[in-house]
């Protein structure tokens, strides 16, 4: 292993998680033991206690009747629980043996001069000692009366025995257990990193220009890939507008050729034609015409955008929507008139809205002017006002040539021109605007329509309050 890729291991979160989890679980399975372990043995030490003291008091009973009565105690006990497990003896004030049960293998065993200098009636002195290496035992010291003390000693070889196989059968549970869990949580995190890096690998494809790459997803479902998924539809989302602004782009670019060739035509016709006033007057009005048009163009196109992309600043305002629409349809009636469109109305006396008056006048009238100029002599355009549940809709109903299935998903995308409407003036951004506007109101355009038979726009605006 290189000592990069090495260092890199090091700093893997696949390694500190591993590291951190083991280290975790083998403090807290060693406290845990540690624990259990004290108390067990501390258990162990109680009832060897309460052992030996039982003796010995009983032997200071026996010593109430004499020494040969102790004397017999002490070898029925010794007798009856093993002379390797249990030693007794009496001692005088000074640790002189008086009486003792079979020494042979206690040799070891001293007498501790503090202890039985400590020992009173009634009173018990324990201790622990190693009578011979690896050989310990508990003691107790116990006055009985007369200035004699009884030494009682129990072997604890055998509870040390057993206590050490109980450390090394948990010691061994532990490390197993510790050494086990560090290799699942390793191929755990290594098995859900892979999937992080994935996602790390496709960023930075993206990064360098691969824009179709995307993340592979599993079948496992887990956080993860939901993750995946999102980034991914983040992914696509961030494609499709690429490829809508690259549209857009486009589209603007070829918009805007036609009125720079023309204004171009018209300055180089000034400047090779007659030196004649009049001349140049016309030329140079043709230039401000087309410069308008221009002008209008790059306006609605950032009046579009800024309106979808919601930074467009509306002047609220409680106004009457029903005067608004009966305004609208009066001004477009003499355009109407002279293409022999009749404009119905069917608007309610009064219909209250919080919303910027101008904004909505401008979305009405694209839908106006739609309506009339994709009419047919003697149509009509019936436009009307009604309250909804929650919202206020106004319709704008013709009976022009209507809209194709294929045409009608795009209809408000910026630019866009059905074949059928080519012979008619316009830009493809009237539509485009009115639904930004009414969206920026928190409403929306919708459209039905019947090709041949007439098109019906309605716009839904919240209601206020
Ligand atoms: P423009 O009218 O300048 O072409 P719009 O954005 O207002 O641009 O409309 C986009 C397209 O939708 C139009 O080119 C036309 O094909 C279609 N359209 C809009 N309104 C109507 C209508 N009332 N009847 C038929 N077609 C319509």
């Amino acid at each position: 292993m290189s000592s990069a890729k090495s260092g890199s291991f090091w700093r893997s979160l696949a390694f500190r998680l591993a590291f951190w989890h083991t280290l975790v679980f083998a403090v807290f399975s060693l406290s845990a033991f540690w624990i259990f372990y004290s108390a067990r043995r501390s258990m162990l030490q109680e009832s060897m206690s309460a052992f030996l003291e039982l003796l010995a008091r009983e032997c200071a009973r026996s010593f109430a009747h004499g020494l040969p009565a102790l004397e017999a105690e002490i070898a029925s006990v010794t007798e009856a629980v093993g002379t390797h497990d249990i030693f007794l003896r009496l001692l005088s004030s000074d640790g002189q043996v008086i009486a003792s049960s079979d020494d042979a293998a206690w040799t070891g065993l001293e007498v501790d001069k503090k202890a039985l200098s400590r020992a009173r009636p009634g009173a018990a002195v324990f201790d622990t000692v190693f009578y011979r290496p690896q050989y310990p035992a508990r003691v107790l010291y116990f006055a009985v009366g007369d200035g004699r003390v009884i030494q009682a000693a129990a072997s604890l070889t055998e509870e040390n025995r057993r206590l050490r196989e109980f450390r090394i059968l948990f010691g061994a549970a532990i490390a197993g257990l510790t050494l086990f869990g560090a290799v699942v949580v390793w191929f755990t995190a290594r098995r859900t990193l892979a999937k992080v890096e994935a996602v790390t690998n496709t960023a930075t494809n993206i990064s360098i220009g691969s824009l179709g790459s995307r993340v592979p997803l599993t079948p496992a479902s887990d956080e993860i890939d939901r993750l995946s998924t999102a980034f991914n539809s983040m992914l696509d989302r961030i494609q499709m507008l690429l490829r809508n602004l690259r549209e857009v782009t486009d589209n603007l670019a070829h918009e805007l050729r036609s009125p720079v060739t023309r204004i171009r035509g018209c300055a180089e016709t000034t400047l090779t034609g007659s030196e004649n006033l009049a001349d140049y007057r016309a030329m140079t009005a043709s230039t401000i015409e087309e410069c308008d048009h221009l002008l209008a163009l790059i306006n609605t196109t950032l009046d579009i955008s800024e309106a979808e992309a919601g930074v467009v600043k509306l002047k609220p305002a409680d106004f009457d929507l029903a005067k608004v629409v009966r305004d609208m349809c009066d001004l477009f009636r003499p355009v109407a008139e002279d293409k022999a469109v009749l404009i119905r109305e069917e608007i309610p006396a009064g219909c209250q809205v919080r919303a910027d008056r101008e904004k909505i006048q401008r979305s009405l009238a694209n839908l106006l002017d739609n309506a009339i100029k994709y009419s047919r002599a003697n149509g009509s355009v019936a436009v009307s006002l009604r309250e909804a549940e929650a919202h206020v809709l106004i319709s704008v109903k013709d009976t022009g040539i209507g809209i194709s299935s294929q045409d009608l998903p795009h209809i408000f995308e910026r630019f866009y021109r059905s074949e059928a409407s080519r012979s008619e003036p316009g830009n493809g951004l009237g539509l485009s605007l009115a639904r930004a506007l009414v969206r920026a109101h928190g409403g929306d355009i919708t459209v039905e329509s019947v090709p041949g038979a007439g098109s019906t726009f309605v716009v839904a605006l919240p209601k206020p309050g």
